[in-house]
């Protein structure tokens, strides 16, 4: 008797910014400890998977510097699964990209997270996000957050969450870089810049109280992330592009995670506009984008978008 093959599934998922990241120093493990406060915006990939032949094929944002092999996150997130649930790994995996490549957005890992939840429902193994919560930690540092959104702070590597409660919608303007940065090359540059000296303290605690008030201004004052000025020695054109984002109208203006790709805290969705618009005229990044969040995680879609 002939197996009925199972629709297609597609998962939406949203790139982060880092609101808040103090790195501590370099662990025994070559890893840093991190205290984060992540937030998802409205930067998204999509995801399909497809039971058939094993491959993968990627469109969109960056697509030539995607590799579409094994050694793509999102396919070693098809082989993690498939060996948990004791299946071969027959899945064609669909990658829209619309989150900027080696931008310092997360986007691999993001991938990732919308795979597992993908394959999750083609399999009907029902898993919960708790649940498959271990898998994404496994997988990378950034996955476990791409699964669940929203607002999270996040210590250990950055895969331990706890969600943190954001009433208010914040408005931001996301400048694109030309090139990508490799995110271990940029902590390698903040551990040259430190040399022997300790971290300098960056306290979380203001971040969560500006999130709780839901006062962008309050908020813009509180931002802060050590990987920046390691991102900025590396890139030196971004210190344009942040000062050029808040001569644009912008509250605030941060290097996302390790760069360098640049996200500036506006008022409103109108300002964030205007500030768009600027900053698209004065040629201090590849692109621009409006965006809000938080937003939530890796979610079932009903429809594919055209690639
Ligand atoms: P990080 O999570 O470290 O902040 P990032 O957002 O800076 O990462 P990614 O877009 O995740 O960077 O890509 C980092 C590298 O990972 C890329 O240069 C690419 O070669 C590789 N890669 C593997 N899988 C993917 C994927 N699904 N999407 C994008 N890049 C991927």
């Amino acid at each position: 008797m002939l197996s009925a093959v199972p629709p297609p599934v597609t998962v939406r998922v949203p790139a982060k910014i880092n609101l808040h990241l103090a790195v501590g120093p370099v662990r025994e493990d070559g890893f840093h400890d991190l205290v984060t406060v992540f937030h998802a915006v409205s930067l998204f990939d999509e995801v399909s998977v497809t039971q058939g032949e094993p491959g993968i094929e990627v469109f969109g944002e960056g697509v030539s510097e995607v590799p579409a092999d094994e050694t793509n996150l999102a396919w070693r997130a098809v082989q993690r699964l498939a060996e948990q649930a004791g299946r071969d790994p027959d899945v064609t995996l669909v990658l829209r990209k619309g989150i900027p490549v080696a931008g310092g957005m997360a986007g691999g890992s993001a991938d990732a997270a919308a795979t597992l939840v993908g394959l999750s429902a083609l399999w009907k193994l029902d898993l919960t996000r708790d649940e498959l919560a271990p898998i994404a930690a496994e997988l990378g540092s950034d996955v476990t957050f791409a699964l669940y959104g929203g607002t999270a702070l996040g210590t250990g590597r950055g895969e331990r969450i706890v969600p943190v409660l954001s009433r208010h919608p914040l408005h931001w303007v996301i400048a694109l870089h030309r090139g990508g940065l490799s995110t271990p090359r940029v902590f390698g540059e903040l551990d040259r810049l430190r040399g022997d000296a300790e971290p300098v303290d960056r306290p979380v605690e203001p971040v969560l109280e500006a999130i709780a008030g839901g006062d962008p201004r309050q908020l813009a004052l509180s931002l802060g992330n050590d990987l920046q000025a390691a991102a900025v020695s590396m890139v030196p054109e971004l210190r344009r592009t942040l000062r050029a984002g808040v001569d644009a109208g912008a509250l605030a203006g941060i290097v996302s995670g390790s760069g360098p790709t640049c996200a500036f805290l506006c008022t409103s969705a109108e300002a964030a506009m205007e500030a768009a618009a600027e900053l698209a005229g004065l040629g201090v990044c590849r692109t621009v984008r409006v965006a809000h969040g938080p937003v939530p995680g890796a979610r079932v879609v009903e429809e594919p978008a055209p690639p």
